[in-house]
């Protein structure tokens, strides 16, 4: 079982390569983003407090995402968790230290996917996915073979986030580099990062991230 962060900006690729690791290693995948949105589609009292907050493109309380991550963990670890999008404050990392101590687990890796701010806008602008299994796609560099049809589960409920517009990007990029680049310095000190070059294509940063798998596997 191996426990890994995949720690990037927003359109790096975290979800992308997360969902293969879901299927290839039968890894669950934590993604704090994909929560919130829950939280707004099922119209939860939290889920209507954080709407605005997430539109605008500012990372919701400290103190929500760690109650929602908490809650998780003591659910079914299956492979081992992917952390994505989650810590993205130090607040967030020192708490996700002390619950996985707590119920007796380590993290095994921080993955950095690095891209470029020009990357990121082109990701974000072109961004789609199926609103029923969650597949994400883009219009260039990911389409769907059959256009308006979910590859995956044939769905054509595709849908585009409120938050991927350019002002949201804006305030979303200064968040990442404010409050989370920090994480990369925590978690080099700890000696837990491992970075990829998250601009090749998405097989080639597959493979990037199996290859730190298989180094902390047998380390
Ligand atoms: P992206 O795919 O662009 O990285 P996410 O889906 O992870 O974005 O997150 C979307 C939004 O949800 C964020 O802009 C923020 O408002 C909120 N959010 C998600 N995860 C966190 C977190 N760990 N801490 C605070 N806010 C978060
Ligand atoms: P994040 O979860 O980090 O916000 P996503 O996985 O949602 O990022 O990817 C953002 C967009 O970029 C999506 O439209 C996805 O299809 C596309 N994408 C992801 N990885 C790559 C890649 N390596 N090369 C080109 N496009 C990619
Ligand atoms: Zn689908």
């Amino acid at each position: 079982m191996i426990n890994i962060i995949l720690l990037g900006p927003p359109g790096a690729g975290k979800g992308t390569q997360a969902h293969r690791l879901v299927a290839e290693r039968n890894m669950i995948q934590l993604s704090t983003g994909d929560m919130l949105r829950e939280a707004r589609t099922s119209g939860t009292a939290m889920g209507k407090m954080v709407a605005d907050v997430m539109d605008r493109g500012d990372l919701v309380t400290d103190e929500i995402v760690i109650g929602l991550i908490d809650e998780k963990l003591q659910g079914d670890n299956g492979g081992g968790f992917i952390f994505d999008g989650f810590p993205r404050t130090l607040a967030q990392a020192d708490a996700l230290g002390a619950l996985l101590k707590r119920s007796g687990r380590k993290l095994d890796a921080v993955i950095e996917m690095q891209v470029d701010d020009a990357a990121l806008v082109a990701r974000i602008s072109g961004r789609f996915t199926c609103g029923d299994c969650g597949e994400v796609y883009h219009d260039d560099t990911k389409p769907t073979a059959k256009p308006g049809t979910c590859d995956k589960c044939g769905s054509s409920d595709l849908k585009r986030r409120a938050d991927d517009n350019a002002d949201s990007l804006k305030v979303r990029l200064m968040e990442y580099y404010k409050k989370t680049s920090p994480l990369i310095g925590y978690y080099y000190a700890k000696g837990d990062l491992h970075t990829v070059d998250g601009l090749a294509e998405i097989d080639t940063v597959a493979k990037s991230i199996a290859n730190v798998l298989d180094q902390v596997r047998t380390s």
